[in-house]
């Protein structure tokens, strides 16, 4: 097992979720349960389940794989009476360009996942759960089997049997039904929703699907209870975040804040731009970029980002000075998806592949200004048109980037 990269900078104002990050040997569960670890579990274990529920819808606990769905409300959704077995999944699939909070928590406090996992399996009486890991995280997979056989052997998971299944390099897989055709031993093409996975998910059971960072906040809300929850955050938008920043900072690295945290606040934590600042993407490759004048008094939550015009989606903060081309960065972005596009869609299939055509043309200098007007009429013939979100995480930040920065484009015509 590889040892920990130390070198990245992390900070945590919330001392939640990167709480043993830099501990040696943080990942043994007897460093884990010195620091308090598996209390949560057993106080959930003394619970009935529905109260579980209760605390969770209580604490206003957001998912944090970027929809920003209620999770306490999604855990409600599972039907009452109901003769199937119910399955959860942690989807560990994180594969947006710039995101790379999940795996902070899975490789280095990986007893915090299986603790959050445990208890969610319990409080909705899961008996089997998932862990669906991205195939390009072998170490951690290895990192995650260790902690199981370990909480095993500790009596920490007489009440559900965890598996950690790999996927196969694909991002399309990232989205839950996709995930869950992988996990059945299909390809991974997106399912029409609804049914929702809640109703009908894996095996055609009542399924229910949380992303790594949502299931490690669990045992902090169940030791500590909602209402400390809530007193983290802002109004609608409560508890820790992971943020990792990335780009033209001085200090790129991950950083733990409380939801609706200033997006100055986390930049001057990593150490101020370098240069003069261009724009910023917020949540993660797939959400509009934002423009040095429109981050002033941007609150980092999911509330915030909407009333700014872009999302929050997974906070991975991505940070651009006065150096970076727009319309190259819209080539490396497209050039992404189309690769990524399941095919089952037309208008992602196709229009990815022609907005990287068009791209490019502009980008040789051969291109025209109808060329520009060209992709922005393709992406409004996508968004919201396609079965799983990827459509709108190519079209949404394209347009952005042209509408935004339409001089950089217009440039390339000019000169050609
Ligand atoms: P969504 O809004 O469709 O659903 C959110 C969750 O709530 C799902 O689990 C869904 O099943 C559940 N849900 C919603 N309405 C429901 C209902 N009526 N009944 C039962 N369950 C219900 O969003 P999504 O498609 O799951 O996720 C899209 C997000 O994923 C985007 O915002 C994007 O930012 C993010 N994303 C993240 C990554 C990553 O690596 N973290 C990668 C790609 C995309």
């Amino acid at each position: 097992m590889p040892e920990p990269d130390r070198t990245m900078n992390f900070y945590s104002e919330c001392q939640i979720l990167l709480k043993n990050r830099g501990k040696p040997n943080a990942r043994e569960i007897a460093v884990y349960k010195d620091g308090g670890g598996y209390r949560g579990l057993a106080k959930a274990l003394a619970m009935e389940p529905k109260q579980i529920v209760t605390e969770v819808k209580e604490s206003l606990l957001r998912g944090r794989g970027g929809a920003g769905f209620p999770t306490g409300v999604k855990w409600g959704f599972l039907p009452k009476n109901d003769p199937r077995p119910i399955y959860l999944i942690c989807n560990a699939d994180e594969g947006e360009p710039g995101t790379f909070k999940d795996r902070q928590i899975m490789e280095y406090d990986p007893h915090l996942l299986i603790e959050g996992i445990a208890i969610a399996a319990h409080a909705i009486g899961a008996k089997k759960a998932f862990i669906y890991i991205r195939g390009e995280f072998r170490w951690i997979a290895d990192i995650l089997e260790h902690a199981i056989q370990q909480a095993k052997a500790d009596d920490q998971l007489q009440h559900v049997d965890i598996v950690v299944h790999r996927g196969a390099g694909s991002y399309v897989c990232g989205d839950e039904t996709a995930l869950m055709e992988s996990l059945e031993g299909k390809r991974g093409n997106p399912r029409v929703k609804p049914p929702f996975p809640a109703n009908i998910g894996l095996y055609g059971c009542p399924t229910i699907i949380n992303n790594v960072e949502t299931l490690a906040c669990i045992p902090s809300i169940v030791e500590q209870g909602a209402a400390a929850f809530k007193q983290i955050g802002t109004l609608g938008n409560s508890g820790p975040k992971l943020y990792g920043v990335s780009g033209h900072v001085k200090k790129p690295g991950m950083y733990e804040f409380p939801l609706g945290t200033l997006l100055t606040t986390i930049l001057d934590a990593a150490g101020g731009v370098e240069g003069t600042l261009k724009g910023v993407i917020v949540g993660g490759l797939s959400v509009p970029i934002l423009k040095a004048d429109e981050i002033n008094d941007l609150k980092m939550d999911y509330d915030g980002c909407l009333k700014a015009g872009t999302m929050l989606g997974s906070g991975g903060i991505m940070v651009m000075n006065a150096t970076v081309s727009i319309p190259q960065l819209a080539l490396r972005t497209i050039q992404f998806y189309a690769h990524e596009s399941c095919g089952q869609c037309t208008p992602c299939r196709e229009g990815s592949q022609t907005i990287a055509a068009l791209l490019q043309k502009l980008l040789k200098g051969r291109g025209a200004v109808q060329d520009i007007d060209l992709i922005l009429d393709l992406c409004r013939r996508i968004i919201g048109l396609t079965l799983c979100p990827t459509g709108d995480a190519f079209s949404m930040p394209i347009r952005a980037m042209i509408t935004k920065f339409r001089d950089e484009f217009e440039a390339l015509v000019k000169t050609r």
